[in-house]
């Protein structure tokens, strides 16, 4: 199986082309396999077909595009499936007690919400080497992220009725603002986040 072996699954919509383009030239570069899950696109049974590939999957990725952002704001049938789609993809991940990311495209806020996570990162680092390069290279040298892992990422949402609590993998200046994928709370950041780190 080598190199390969290590498979993570990411879910997206299709017509975020351009978001879908900047994970692959994240991942083109990795030896991870990369199971793409195009909501609008995925194979039937789609219940089998999510089991089947998050059970052989070390990470979820949940990637949110612009064109995600406009699905939810137009709803109707779509987004309830879509939306339904997230709830099934989340809940199979916590069965397998795999990471699960929400990872935002530069300069991209979420306007729905997913029920569980344990990272967090705000924009794609498509340059050779990037931030996302280095988490699938960890991945495949057997790595896990799970909450906590650093200290200095360890976030609490405020939001008693949210309870989130994540890896927030971002560097925020003084004053930033950004929103809970969990709960969709605004999160001020008068202090900053991780601006000791390197
Ligand atoms: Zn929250």
């Amino acid at each position: 199986m080598a190199p390969k072996d290590t498979q993570v699954f990411v879910a997206l919509l299709k017509r975020d082309k351009e978001t879908c383009k900047h994970f692959h030239q994240v991942s083109s570069h990795e030896k991870a396999t990369v199971f793409i899950a195009e909501y609008e696109a995925l194979k039937p049974p789609v219940w089998q077909t999510i089991k089947d590939e998050i059970a052989k999957s070390k990470a979820l990725f949940f990637l949110v595009g612009p064109e995600m952002v406009e699905a939810k704001k137009k709803g109707g049938a779509e987004w309830s499936c879509i939306n339904g789609l997230i709830g099934y993809v989340s809940g199979q991940a916590v069965a397998e007690n795999l990471d699960v990311w929400v990872i935002c495209d530069n300069k991209v806020t979420p306007n729905f919400t997913v029920p569980y996570i344990n990272n967090y990162s705000l924009g794609i680092e498509t340059k050779p080497n990037g931030y996302e390069a280095k988490i699938l290279r960890s991945y495949g040298e057997g790595a896990r992220f799970e909450f906590g892992y650093s200290p200095a990422r360890r976030f609490f949402c405020p939001n008693k009725l949210c309870g989130g609590k994540y890896n927030l993998h971002n560097v925020l200046q003084k004053g930033d603002q950004i929103v809970c994928p969990m709960c969709l709370r605004v999160l001020s950041f008068p202090n900053g986040w991780q601006l000791q780190q390197p």
